[in-house]
């Protein structure tokens, strides 16, 4: 196979990580850490991973801020991040899902939307799954964030309109003092 020694070499270097909006097409060549690699991802070699060498979490970083990526450093000077996965460390699991996974519970909303079903169940914090949004699923998450966007203002006219409710309802309640004495006869229970 003509792409074996490709495939090798970038392997030495750095793991590759899923592309944006790859599809997996292409036969399976290799599989790194139970993901299923193909010769095309493999081949465009726009993602690759790194390692936190302190906690073995595993981010996505693009090729070209790798080396920036590699860069930083701990407090204490030391070099923060890694291209190999650091040993005895086993990445904290994520299981968080895509939002536009099968199971979000907006998923009817979004096949409304027609917006694309992700597979992607191993988040393993907020913060990555809005970075997740932003590379992978661009379009789709501003088509989401509009329409958040949307509800929210929608909420914030209501939350107005409420409170301009209460102090009304509060203003007419303070209002009527000349009528004196005011004992609270609600419950008269023998
Ligand atoms: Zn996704």
């Amino acid at each position: 196979m003509a792409d074996e020694p490709l495939v090798h070499e970038m392997l030495r270097d750095a793991e590759q990580a899923e592309e944006p909006g790859n599809m997996k097409i292409g036969t399976p060549i290799g599989n790194a850490n139970g993901i299923q690699m193909t010769a095309t991802e493999l081949r465009s070699a726009g993602y690759v991973y790194v390692y936190n060498v302190r906690t073995g979490d595993r981010s996505t970083v693009n090729r070209n801020m790798l080396e920036q990526q590699l860069q930083k450093t701990f407090e204490d000077g030391t070099y923060a991040f890694t291209t190999r996965k650091p040993e005895g460390l086993e990445p904290s699991k994520g299981k968080i899902k895509c939002m536009l996974h099968a199971d979000d519970p907006n998923r009817e909303k979004y096949n409304s939307m027609g917006l694309p079903v992700c597979r992607k169940a191993n988040i393993v914090a907020s913060h990555d799954l809005r970075i997740h949004m932003e590379k992978r699923h661009r379009r789709e998450w501003a088509t989401i964030n509009g329409d958040e966007i949307q509800k929210e203002k929608q909420r914030e006219l209501e939350r107005q309109d409420n409170l301009a409710e209460a102090i009304r309802l509060l203003a007419e309640r303070e209002a009527p003092r000349s009528s004196g004495n005011n004992q609270n006869r609600g419950k008269g229970n023998g």
